[in-house]
This record gives C-alpha cells, structure tokens and sequence, in this order.
C-alpha cells in the first residue's frame, strides 16, 4: 500500500508531511485499511526527545485499535493520581481509578519512545517515513493535489495525490499554503522542561502539580526512575543546569524532605501559545495534531489530542478513498475535531491561568476553591475526565464507522455538533 518514490512522478492517494506522533498514526490507520500513501519527513533522524511525557486514559482506549498498546505498557509507567499542592499543603486529589476507560491512569511514558511504538507499528503495516525530505510546495488541483519534495541530497520528486494531510507540527507550511489562520495569542512566560535524577522522598506513584507564589513546577515520575520537571519562567535557560533546577524545586516545591537534584538527562525551553486552526479542511488540504492546535502542556494534552485527531481522519480518508463516502464526507471531520481542541486550549489555559496567578488574594481564594473541591466527588469527577480526555469521548467517534453508530454514518457527526 505504500507507494515507492523511486520515480520523479509518483501517485498515491495521501501525502502525509510530517512524521511526528500525528503522522505516524495517521500512516498506521491508513496502513491497515490498506490506503496508498506517502510519508515525508525532512528530519533525517526523528526528534529523538523526551518532550510529551504522559499519554491519558481516552488516547490509550482510541489506539487500542493500532495495536500499540501492548507495547506502549511494556515500556511506560502506570500512575493512579494527580495532586495540586501549595508547596507542602495539599489541594486537590485526582484520582483515575475508577474512571470509565478500559485504561484508568496515566501513562508515563517519553515521546520518543512512542514515537518508536508508532515507527514499528507502521512498518509492520507495510509503511514508513521517508527521512530527509522536505515538503516545498504544494498545489490544490480540485480532484487532487501536487506536492513538492526536495530531499538532503538535492533530488526532487513531484507527488500527485487525493489528499495532502499537514502532520507538520506548529509551523505547518500545509496550513499557511492552504491559506489557513491559526487564531490565538502567545504566553509571555518561557517553559523550562527538565528530566532529572534525584533524591526525592515525597513518594513516585502520582504527578504533582505545584503552585507557589514563585511560579508553577509539575513533577512526574517517569518510566526510568528519573523525573520530568516543568515550570514557567521568566526567561527559561536553552538547556537547563542541575542548579537551575534545583533552584526551582527549592523555591516552589515541598520545603519538608529531600529534594536534591542530582543530574539533567535532557532538557529544553519552550514558548507557550494558545492556537487552533480556523479550520481543519480546505480543499484537498487537511490537518492534524500540532498544525491544527497548539496549547499550553498543562495537563498534558498535545501530543494526545494529535493521536486523536489522526485516527478519526485517518478512518475518514479511509471511507472515501475506499468510495465508500464521498469527498464532502471529510468536512465532518473539522465539525468532530476542531471543537474538542477548543475543549483542550481552555481547559489548559484554566489550568495554566490558576498555576501561574501570582496576587496573593487571588491565590487564597483559589486554594480555598480548589480545597472546596476536593470536598465535592461530582466535582472532581468533572476534572478527571477532562484530564483523562475522557469527556470528549463523543469527538473520538469516526462518522461513518457503521458497526460503532448503528444511528447511521452521520450519526456520531449530529451528534458530537448539536
Ligand atoms: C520542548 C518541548 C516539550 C514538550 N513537552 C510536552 C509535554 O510535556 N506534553 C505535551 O503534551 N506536549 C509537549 N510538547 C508538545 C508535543 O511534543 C507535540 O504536541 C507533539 O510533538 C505534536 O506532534 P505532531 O505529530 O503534531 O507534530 P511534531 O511532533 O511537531 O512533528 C512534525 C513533523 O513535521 C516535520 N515537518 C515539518 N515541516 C515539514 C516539511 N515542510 N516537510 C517535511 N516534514 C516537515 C518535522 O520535521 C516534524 O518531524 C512539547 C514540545 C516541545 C518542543
């Protein structure tokens, strides 16, 4: 199914640009629905970073069906809990237990490491990444697409296709070239993100998220016995030093214990911005993960949203290209897609909001709010399945996938838009 780029000319059906953990899904649902496709990436060798660490209970029940999940819990960490303290005061208690997925937890796990999940699972579907190309131009022909490529070594190759699918990341050259607005603003704090070594006696079987007057710090186990340390800063260091860290545990982490950081395994900085695309379709051009939404990693939702986003189209180019649906069938999936990452970047922004408020009126009433909930069950439950992603179940449901909507192929669609 997946075409060779031997030739100067190739056909296929989907032209996929961007290898992330978007397009990897996307290529292993197209894969075994035994779609043609093309995947181009103009990285030689993948990222190959920690960066999203955590894949939620509702991303786990929606790639059961890649079959990458045996491999995903062979690798990563099982955790129960996630607790908001003021620095050594609990707040609020999450619980995933008994949510109603068949995966009640957080999965702890590095991104490159599922990023190798997804590279293996494709190839065992017969597909895989065409390393050092980069996408240069493109064209809507109306009944098709012309796609660019040139590659490390200078040879170019012209691609026709149905559709050209923008799996390239936030600064998708798919979307600007579609003429697509990416509508939102930029935080003014940098994110330091760090995986540390260190003595920590304050338990590793939950994420804790710390609030103080200094700032926000999440800390989480990961799969290694290291931690992922993420905090907002002023103006974040390129590659952040034990010092450096160890000054942010120091300032807003617990002040009882031991906390000492003992090595950085990797670390980064990266700004914050609150955008979706104004749409996720136009013409033979679509979107998904990173080029459609990007928002702040509090919670943890990037990189799970893009898994979404690529099984549902993924199954919806799939019933097109089999004829199955017709072209207008695939607008449904910006109407299913596009409102849950309007779902993501509030509850996100929420959250960053209620972590970063630095007025100290305003974080006493907030910790007095937020103990108010840890009171209230129904409350909590609101939060879990909005953290797990589970809340927006509805908008994982592919329209036209019969056997799961017995209201018809448009049922989920009326659904998940009423
Ligand atoms: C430092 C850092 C830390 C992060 N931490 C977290 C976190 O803790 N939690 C979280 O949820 N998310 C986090 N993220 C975000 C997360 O990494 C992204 O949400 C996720 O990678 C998006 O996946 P994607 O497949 O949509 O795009 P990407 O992973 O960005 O992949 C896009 C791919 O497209 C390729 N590409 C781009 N343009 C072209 C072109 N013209 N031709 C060919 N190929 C092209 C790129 O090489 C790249 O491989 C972090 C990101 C960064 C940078």
């Amino acid at each position: 199914m997946e075409a060779k780029i031997d030739q100067v000319t190739v056909s296929t059906d989907v032209i996929i640009v961007g290898a992330g953990p978007a397009g990897l899904a996307l290529g292993i649902v197209l894969g075994r629905a035994g779609v043609p496709f093309v995947l181009l990436d103009k990285l030689e060798q993948g990222h190959n970073t920690s960066r999203a660490a955590v894949i939620h209970a509702h991303t786990l029940d929606v790639l059961e069906e890649l079959g990458v999940n045996e491999r995903l819990h062979a690798l990563g960490r099982k955790l129960g809990h996630f607790c908001i303290r003021d620095r050594d005061r609990p707040l609020l208690n999450l619980q995933f237990q008994a949510l109603p997925s068949r995966h009640p937890y957080l999965l702890m796990l590095p991104q490159n490491q599922t990023e190798e999940v997804l590279n293996a699972r494709l190839r065992e579907v017969g597909g895989s990444v065409h390393r050092g190309w980069t996408v240069d131009a493109l064209t809507d022909l109306g009944d098709g697409v012309q796609v660019s490529a040139t590659s490390v070594r200078g040879e170019h190759r012209t691609f026709k296709a149905r559709y050209v699918v923008g799996a390239d990341g936030m600064h998708s050259m798919v979307r600007k070239t579609a003429g697509i607005g990416f509508t939102g603003h930029t935080y003014e704090e940098s994110f330091l993100l760090a995986d540390v070594a260190m003595d920590w006696t304050h338990g590793n079987d939950e994420v804790k998220l710390f609030f103080s007057p200094a700032g926000m710090m999440v800390v989480a186990p990961l799969p290694d016995g290291t931690f992922r340390i993420v905090s907002t800063v002023d103006n974040a260091p390129e590659r952040p030093s034990v010092a450096d860290v160890q000054a942010l545990l120091d300032a807003r982490g617990p002040r009882t214990g031991t906390t000492t950081v003992t090595k950085v395994v990797w670390g980064s900085r990266f700004r914050l911005h609150d955008r979706v695309a104004d749409t996720y379709r136009r013409g033979r051009f679509l979107l998904v993960g990173d080029a459609a939404h990007v928002h702040s990693p509090a919670g943890g939702q990037g990189m799970n949203t893009g898994l979404v986003d690529a099984k549902v189209l993924g199954e919806m180019l799939a019933a097109v290209i089999s004829g199955r649906q017709n072209d207008a069938y695939l607008d449904g999936y910006a109407k299913v897609r596009r409102p849950a990452a309007m779902q993501v970047v509030g509850f996100a922004g929420r959250l960053t909001w209620l972590a970063t408020m630095r007025n100290p009126v305003q974080r006493f009433v907030r910790n007095m709010v937020l103990s108010l909930v840890n009171q209230v069950p129904v409350a909590k439950r609101k939060l879990e399945m909005a953290l797990s992603g589970l809340s927006r179940s509805a908008a994982s449901k592919t329209p036209g996938a019969e056997s799961r909507n017995p209201g018809g192929p448009l049922a989920a669609l009326r659904h998940t838009t009423a």
